[in-house]
Order: structure tokens, then C-alpha cells, then sequence
């Protein structure tokens, strides 16, 4: 099918060396560094070889998420405390299930990358004497983090735009992508290009005239970007849960890869933490280091309680609990015996469990429960030395929360003041939200998937472990891109694809993609908000972090046969934009099939609770008698982490004969190479190109 008209919808083909899905900061960066290796290798107009392609600029994690100050994750750069990379790789392989060979080139580029945010103007400060500050994140036993602030991935995303607009390089916005074309099978097997769906273009006629007409009016802009390389970099799937701190509209296009024949690694691994609701944003770092009272309410905001106070021992223990969930921010089913600080996530969840709502009220200091007078008051002088001594060397021993929040963070107060919530006014309601998968789709140390040709860059990929130091992920995007533009122009060249050979493969699919946007219309289709609600809930349920095996099986089964209707009875969409949003909600609907599968897997291999998430079992550990699971109404109890499973990373690939639509693997995790060439015989490799073998 070539460029031109249907009878309902307009097609436009595009002709690139490689197309980009997705702007966040890992998708633009990458894109930047497609055109400087063009550029040095003499390639003319580069810029006319690269397409950007997003649902919106405005839109995914970089540009709209962030916390007290959002962390990015390097190697040192203290003037006085020594790092190294094999040091730094160690660290973000600690937890198991990451590959080491990732992990090293994570760390060796990160300066490379952090340079480059400095150089485009993201604002990490210095000292004068031009020292990058740094300090401690979680799972960092280091200060090898820094920030620009609380919306650091912003600003990256912000400023690698500009130098893509300085470059030249076009970025399509409001694209949907509703299909990725693959030709061929097998080992040559290729995604040839991307189809989108203009979101701003066709969206119909007023609802009465559509209903009049036999055929709905409206039109669609469709768009074929073929490419000789792709790169997807279309975030996180946010929209899988109910409790979510991704922001709105982030979709991603996990469905759509699976489909294409990509594999994943470790989706068992999201993470989970406390984060403000009505205004999705983190409330890590500062905002828990100024120990703010937390509270719950009943659902009309009456009958306040001091809810944590009960299962404390002491105010100390409780206020300085609070204090380091700031650093300690993922829920870790670690960190909840003996009082520890996830254990407030378990109880706020707790709390909302039971219909209540939670707060964080920074007018006035944790308060213990009036009817057990054995919780003293609070005072700063009481926290244990590491919480006390913190806030003394950050000039932050105010009275009050919001003093001590202000003197450390100002931005803090304000990022909140600018989305209408006054934190001097009134408190801030929270719950344990979904916020990042450490897995993703499986890439080589060139970021490339099992695909020749594709690569998978940002939060799509997955290259973190069972933990990861806050902050590694915007560092793992950023390398992630300069590593697969690197070898895409050193390896695969930049000349523009020719599929003439493949047309009528890529004819065939545009054609099943325009009888699928025509059934997606019938009245007897299901609803597809109905739908995202259903996955959301039941992705928030039984894929959050607190899972259960039975639970999941029956999760599994209710997913699948949803996404079977969906293929039977298609949508009952109103206009192109209710298109567009069936769409999403089918890959949605394949995506929370594969994660539940691969939740299911995991716990059928005996694993226990890790990274942020808690496995329920009968003969576990119990928390507290009076934390309660839902579903048995006893005494919740957890069963530790398998540690053997650290060696031993969980894949999943989709197989539309397996019963649960996904098959799984196991793969053991790459080691960190530890082989350094002399200088003469390794410039060799590099002027030869056997780097790339
Ligand atoms: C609240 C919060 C706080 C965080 N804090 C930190 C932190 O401190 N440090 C850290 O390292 N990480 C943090 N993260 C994670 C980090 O922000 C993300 O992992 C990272 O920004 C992802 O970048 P990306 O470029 O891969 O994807 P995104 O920035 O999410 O960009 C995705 C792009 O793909 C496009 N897209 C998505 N779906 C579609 C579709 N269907 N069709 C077309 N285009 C599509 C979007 O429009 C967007 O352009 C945080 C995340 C959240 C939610």
C-alpha cells in the first residue's frame, strides 16, 4: 500500500535511516547522537535520516515526573572519595538478575552522558570550584548521585530538544503508534517500520452525525515511518495500573513489541513507593526527611487518625523511620522488620485498604496516638544519630516540617505550589504507587534486542536487576542511546531502507491494521474505557507489591480471556479518538497478560519477596498481628527472598498458541567482563571495528 488515499483514511509513507518511537529524554538523546556519528562520518544532511516519532512531546516520564530533587546516578565525582567503574557496576548488579556486561557499560558511560546533559545546559550544580555535589540515593552506598533539582529529566528533555532543533532533526509529534511492520521471519526477521495514527487529525464529525451515518465520517492521518534501524523508546507502560505515579498518557508501546516478536527480561521487577495523588509526584527525598506528620481520614476527609503510631515502638523509631524513607524511598520488603521504613508503605497501603484516606501534613511534627501514652512527643533531639545529624549538617533543625522542607528544598514547596497545592495550607494525600519497571525488553551491550536492527533504549528496556540505585535509570537511558547510536552508525551505515522486496508483507499488515480500525467501531464492541479500568485494577490488585500465587493464576486467566474478547468483539468506539484509545487499550490488555505471566512464573519457581515487591505465603514471616491480609483476614505473614533466583532472569516472549499467550525462559545473567586490552592491541580493535563484533 503506497502513500495516497483509502477510501476513508490518508497514508503517508516516510523514508528514514532510523526512526526513533518516543521523547523523552532517552529517545532525543539518542537521536542527538545519531546525528553527531553521522555528522563525524561525513554522512550529508543527517538530520534528513533520523525521525523522532511521539504521542506528544509534552507527555511521558521525562518531560512530566519527578520528586524532591529527581536523581541522576553516576560515577563519583567527589575531588576526595575514589570510584571506579567496576566498583559502580558492582553496585548495580548487587541485588542479582542484571547483566554485568550492561552494568559496566552503564557506568563507564555515565560520565560520558553526564557531560553531555552539562554541555546541552541541564543545571547540575557545583561548587566553585566546579565540583558536581553529589550525595546518597537509595541503594547507593556511595554520594554518586546528583540532581538539577525536582524536575531534572525535564530539563534533559528539554534541553536535548533544543540541540535537536539546532540539528535539524524533524520530530513528529502527536503520533500514535498503533503498529510496528516486521517483515521477514526467523533469524531475518526485522521491524521494518512504525504506523501511527495523527491524533490531531480525523477526529470526526459531532457525535449526532456520526450516529446518522451508516459509516462514521471520520477520517484518519495515517503515517509509515519505514527505517533501516528502529529504536523504541517509548517509556514505562504507566496506564497498567490504577495507583500510578507515571503521569497520565503514558501509555508506552510494550504491547505493540511483545507482538513484534521482542523479548523481555524481568518484568516481575517494578517498583513501588509513596507518592502524592492528586498531583502524581514522588515524595521522596526531602519531602520524607522533613518529617512530616502522617495521617489517615476517613473518605470524607473526617475522623483523623495517627495510624503509624500503633505499630511503632517509639517516636524516635517512628519519626526517624519516616526520615529515611526519604533515601529508602521503593517499598523493600527488606527494610519492614524491626520497624524499619517500609514498613510505613505496608501500612499506608494498609490504611487505603480499608477505605481510608492518607496524608502527609507538614504544618505539624508526627504525632503518637493519644490512647497509648508510652509514645513520647516528638522532638529533634530524640531521632537516632543518623537522621539527627543529617538535618544539623543541612541547616534543617526548624520546628516545623515545612520550615525544615523549605530551608533544604525550596523547589520542593514550590513544584507543588505550581500544581495548585499549597503544602502551608493544607496536607498532601498519598498512596504506594506503581512509578518505574526495572525490567524491559532484553538488549545486547549495544542496547540491541533480540531483533537485528531494533534496539530499545530508556525505561522500555529492560537493563536494571531485582534493585537499582535511584537515579540509574535516567543514566541507563542516556547511555542506552549514545551506545545504540554508536553502533547503528558504525555498523549498519546510514543509508535509507529499501523494503520493495517486503511490500507486499508491509502492504498486508496495513491492511489488517485498517480492518481492525473498522471493527473497532461496532456497536456490539466492548468499551474501552471499561476495559483500561479493568486491566488497571486488576494490574494494581495482583501485580502490585504485594502478590500472591493463587491470586495471580486467577489474575492470568481473567487478563487473557480479556484480551481473547477483545480480539472477538473488537470496540464500540465513537470517533477517531475512541479509535486511538482501542488501540491502546488491546496492547494494554497483552501487556498485563505478559506481566501477570511472568508474576505467575516467577512465583511458581519458588521465588519470595525482593526488589519492591511482597510475596504473601501462610508459614512466613508476619508483620505485625495486627496488619491483616485482606483476603484470609489473618495476621499477613511474607515469605524472604529466594536468593538463589538472583542468578537467574526471568524471559518472556509472546506465543499466541501457549494457552497464556506468553512462553518463559530463564536465562542466566551476563558477568561483568573483566578482560582490559593493552593500549596498542585494543586501538587496534577499535581502528579495525572489532569493537562492534
Ligand atoms: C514520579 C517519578 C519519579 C522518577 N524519579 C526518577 C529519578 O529520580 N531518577 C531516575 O533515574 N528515574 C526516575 N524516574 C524514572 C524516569 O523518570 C523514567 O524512567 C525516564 O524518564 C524514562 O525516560 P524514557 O525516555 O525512557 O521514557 P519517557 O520519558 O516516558 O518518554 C516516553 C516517550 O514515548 C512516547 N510514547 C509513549 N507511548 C507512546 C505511544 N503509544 N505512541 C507514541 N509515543 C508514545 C511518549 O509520548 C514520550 O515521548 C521517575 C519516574 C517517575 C514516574
Amino acid at each position: 500500500m503506497a502513500a495516497g488515499k483509502t477510501a476513508q483514511h490518508t497514508i503517508n509513507v516516510h523514508h528514514v535511516n532510523t526512526v526513533i518511537v518516543g521523547a523523552g529524554a532517552a529517545g532525543m538523546n539518542s537521536a542527538a547522537h545519531l546525528y553527531e556519528f553521522m555528522s563525524q562520518k561525513g554522512v550529508p544532511n543527517p538530520e534528513e535520516k533520523i525521525a523522532v516519532v511521539t504521542a506528544g512531546i509534552g507527555l511521558g516520564a521525562s518531560r512530566m515526573s519527578g520528586s524532591d530533587k529527581q536523581t541522576y546516578y553516576k560515577i563519583g565525582t567527589s575531588p576526595d572519595v575514589p570510584d571506579s567503574a567496576q566498583e559502580h557496576a558492582k553496585t548495580l548488579t548487587a541485588a542479582g538478575c542484571c547483566h554485568g556486561d550492561l552494568a559496566l557499560a552503564e557506568a563507564i558511560g555515565s560520565l560520558r552522558e553526564f557531560y553531555h546533559l552539562v554541555r546541552v545546559g541541564v543545571p547540575f550544580p557545583t561548587d566553585s570550584m566546579g565540583t558536581f555535589i553529589g550525595y546518597k540515593t537509595d541503594n547507593d552506598p556511595f554520594e554518586r548521585a546528583t540532581s538539577a533539582g525536582p524536575k531534572t529529566s525535564r530539563f534533559m528533555s528539554q534541553c536535548l530538544q533544543k540541540q535537536l532543533e539546532r540539528y535539524g532533526v524533524p520530530i513528529y509529534d502527536n503520533q500514535e503508534v498503533v503498529h510496528l511492520l516486521t517483515v521477514g521471519s526467523g533469524e531475518s526477521k526485522r521491524i521494518a517500520g512504525v504506523v501511527t495514527i495523527d491524533r490531531l487529525v480525523g477526529w470526526g464529525l459531532p457525535h449526532h452525525q456520526d450516529r446518522r451515518a451508516k459509516s462514521p465520517p471520520y477520517r484518519l492521518k495515517i503515517n509509515v515511518f519505514l527505517g533501516s534501524n528502529i529504536i523504541l523508546a517509548a517509556g514505562g507502560p504507566g496506564e497498567l495500573y490504577r495507583a500510578s505515579v507515571y503521569p497520565k498518557g503514558q501509555v508506552g508501546i510494550h504491547g505493540l513489541a511483545f507482538k513484534a516478536g521482542l523479548v523481555a527480561e524481568n518484568l516481575t521487577e517494578s517498583q513501588f513507593g509513596l507518592a502524592s495523588i492528586k498531583f502524581r509526584w514522588n515524595v521522596s527525598g526531602t519531602y520524607m526527611q522533613a518529617i512530616p506528620r502522617v495521617f489517615s481520614t476517613d473518605a470524607h476527609g473526617g475522623d483523623q487518625r495517627e495510624f503509624l503510631a500503633d505499630f511503632f515502638p517509639s517516636m524516635s523509631k517512628m519519626a526517624t523511620s519516616i526520615f529515611l524513607k526519604g533515601y529508602q524511598w521503593p517499598f523493600d520488603p527488606q527494610r519492614i522488620e524491626n520497624s524499619q521504613s517500609s514498613l510505613i508503605d505496608i501500612l499506608v497501603f494498609s490504611e487505603t485498604q480499608k477505605g481510608r484516606r492518607v496524608f502527609m501534613d507538614f504544618l505539624h511534627n508526627p504525632i503518637g496516638n493519644p490512647a497509648f501514652s508510652r509514645m513520647k512527643d516528638f522532638h529533634l533531639d530524640d531521632l537516632e544519630p543518623e537522621a539527627y545529624n543529617y538535618l544539623k549538617k543541612a541547616g534543617a533543625l526548624q520546628s516545623t516540617p515545612i520550615e525544615r522542607l523549605f530551608t533544604m528544598n525550596p523547589p520542593a514547596v514550590e513544584i507543588y505550589k505550581g500544581n495548585g497545592i499549597d503544602l502551608y495550607c493544607e496536607p498532601l494525600e498519598i498512596a504506594v504507587c506503581a512509578q518505574h519497571n526495572n525490567g524491559g525488553f532484553a538488549v545486547d551491550k549495544w542496547w540491541q534486542s533480540n531483533i537485528p536492527h531494533t534496539f530499545v533504549i530508556g525505561e522500555m528496556a529492560g537493563t536494571h536487576g531485582v534493585k537499582r540505585p535511584g537515579g540509574s535509570a535516567l543514566n541507563a537511558g542516556q547511555v542506552g542511546g549514545l551506545r545504540a547510536a554508536e553502533y547503528i552508525v558504525n555498523v549498519y551505515g546510514s543509508d535509507l531502507p529499501d523494503y520493495s522486496k517486503e511490500q507486499s508483507e508491509i502492504d498486508g499488515q496495513l491492511t489488517d491494521l485498517i480492518n481492525k480500525l473498522a471493527i473497532y467501531k461496532s456497536a456490539a464492541g466492548l468499551a474501552c474505557e471499561e476495559v483500561i479500568e479493568q486491566i488497571q485494577s486488576r494490574m494494581t490488585e495482583s501485580a502490585g507489591h504485594i502478590r500472591e500465587l493463587n491470586d495471580a493464576r486467577k489474575a492470568l486467566r481473567e487478563a487473557v480471556k480479556l484480551y481473547k474478547d477483545i480480539q472477538q468483539r473488537g470496540f464500540n468506539s465513537q470517533n477517531a479518538q475512541g479509535l486511538v484509545r482501542a488501540i491502546q487499550a488491546e496492547h494494554l490488555a497483552l501487556s498485563s497478560v505478559a506481566y501477570l505471566k511472568a508474576i505467575v512464573e516467577l512465583l511458581e519457581q519458588g521465588s519470595g519477596s525482593r526488589g519492591s515487591h511482597l510475596v504473601l505465603a501462610e508459614d512466613g514471616i508476619q508483620i505485625h498481628p495486627d496488619i491483616i491480609d485482606k483476603a484470609t483476614g489473618c495476621a499477613l505473614e511474607f515469605k524472604p527472598e529466594n536468593k538463589a533466583l538472583r542468578d537467574s532472569i526471568l524471559q518472556i516472549e509472546y506465543d499466541d498458541s501457549s494457552p497464556d499467550l506468553f512462553r518463559c525462559r530463564t536465562v542466566k545473567p551476563r558477568s561483568i567482563p573483566a578482560a582490559r586490552k593493552a593500549f596498542e592491541p585494543a586501538w587496534q580493535d577499535y581502528r579495525e571495528g572489532r569493537i562492534y563484533s
